[in-house]
């Protein structure tokens, strides 16, 4: 592989350990992640632990968004 100015920029393929697939510009093609944001328990509200519900219901309620269901 010839080396550039600019190192390739690919549309990389995310896969997340929840089986969720997304792109994201990256100068790798292929990525894994274990969480993303279709089963981030910020997101889907199923937190894994008290103590990270904890930490969320923290954040929550000290940006003012502890009523939202989503
Ligand atoms: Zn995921």
């Amino acid at each position: 592989m010839k080396e550039g100015i600019h190192p390739n920029y690919y549309q990389a393929t995310v896969t997340c350990n929840c089986g969720n697939t997304f792109t994201v510009g990256s100068t790798k093609k292929d990525l894994h992640v274990e969480i993303c944001s279709k089963c981030h328990p910020f997101y889907t509200g199923q937190q894994k632990s008290t103590q990270a519900r904890g930490r969320i219901e923290a954040f929550n309620k000290k940006y003012g968004m502890g009523k939202s269901e989503n």
